[in-house]
C-alpha cells in the first residue's frame, strides 16, 4: 500500500495521528471532520495515498464504488436519517485543501445546508 511521509491523512491511515473512526476496513477509512460544517460530518478516504479525484485510474472504480456504497450505511448507522451531502473538493480551484482524495460525508438537520 502507497502511503506518502508527508501527507496527514496517510498519517492517519497508519495510526501516527489520532482521528475519531467511523469506520475502517482493509481499503478505506472513515473519521470524523476536525472542523466540522454540520452535526454529523465525516471523510471517507482510500487507504493508498491518492492526492486527488484527478489522480483516479480506471483500477480505481471499485474503491470509489465501495466509499459511495458505505456514505449512506454509516449516515444510517450514525443516526442520520433526513438526507445528507457528499462533497469531494479537487486541485485547488475547486477547494481542496489536504491532497489526499477524501468524500466529505455531511448531515444532520438542515440549517447548515446552503447553495
Ligand atoms: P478539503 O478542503 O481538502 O476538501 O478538506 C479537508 C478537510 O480535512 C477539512 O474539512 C479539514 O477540517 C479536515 N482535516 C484537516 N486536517 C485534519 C486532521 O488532522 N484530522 C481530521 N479529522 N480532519 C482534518
Ligand atoms: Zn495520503
Amino acid at each position: 500500500m502507497s502511503h506518502d511521509p508527508n501527507c496527514i491523512f496517510c498519517k492517519i491511515v497508519q495510526g501516527q495521528i489520532p482521528a475519531k473512526k467511523v469506520y475502517e476496513d482493509d481499503d478505506v477509512i472513515g473519521f470524523h471532520d476536525i472542523h466540522p460544517w454540520a452535526p454529523v460530518h465525516f471523510l471517507l478516504i482510500p487507504k493508498q495515498h491518492i492526492a486527488s479525484m484527478a489522480d483516479l485510474q480506471p483500477e480505481h472504480a471499485p474503491l470509489l464504488g465501495k466509499m459511495s456504497v458505505l456514505v449512506p450505511r454509516l449516515m444510517k448507522e450514525l443516526g442520520v436519517t433526513n438526507g445528507f451531502r457528499t462533497v469531494v473538493n479537487t486541485g485547488s480551484d475547486g477547494g481542496q485543501e489536504v491532497f489526499h482524495l477524501h468524500m466529505h460525508a455531511i448531515g444532520g438537520p438542515r440549517p447548515w445546508l446552503k447553495g
